[in-house]
């Protein structure tokens, strides 16, 4: 496989990393702040019930947004591991080299589209 000896190119990685590790301690603050806010959703409901059903509500919304967040999380820090095994660039599925325009708009990403694409299905 010609792909898999190909080195990826380290500017990217480099670029990659700065932003990469500030989305990832951003993320980490957004997941601890929506962690505080749900605690307080653990309060005993309202005895109004429109209220309670707004309550659970808002629940719902955090509960999906901390999903959200720790998902993205988690993709930030495996593209950060990818670059620490200098890997960042090649496509984890295929093994071939992620585009640079790909890696410009989506810093974390790990497969190529077609991959990415492929997984989602
Ligand atoms: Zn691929």
């Amino acid at each position: 496989m010609n792909a898999a000896n190909k080195k990826p190119p380290l500017d990217h990685a480099e670029a990659a990393k700065a932003s990469l590790e500030a989305r990832r301690s951003d993320l980490a603050d957004r997941v601890a702040s929506i962690e505080r806010s749900r605690r307080r959703g653990d309060a005993p409901l309202s005895a109004d019930s429109e209220e309670r059903s707004v309550e659970r509500e808002n629940d719902e919304v955090l509960d999906r947004l901390a999903d959200t967040t720790r998902r993205e999380l988690e993709q930030v820090r495996h593209a950060l591991d990818r670059i620490h095994a200098g890997r960042y660039g090649v496509c984890e599925r295929c093994g071939q080299p992620i585009p640079a325009q790909r890696l410009r708009a989506v810093p974390e990403a790990t497969r190529c589209s077609g991959c990415a694409d492929g997984a989602r299905r």
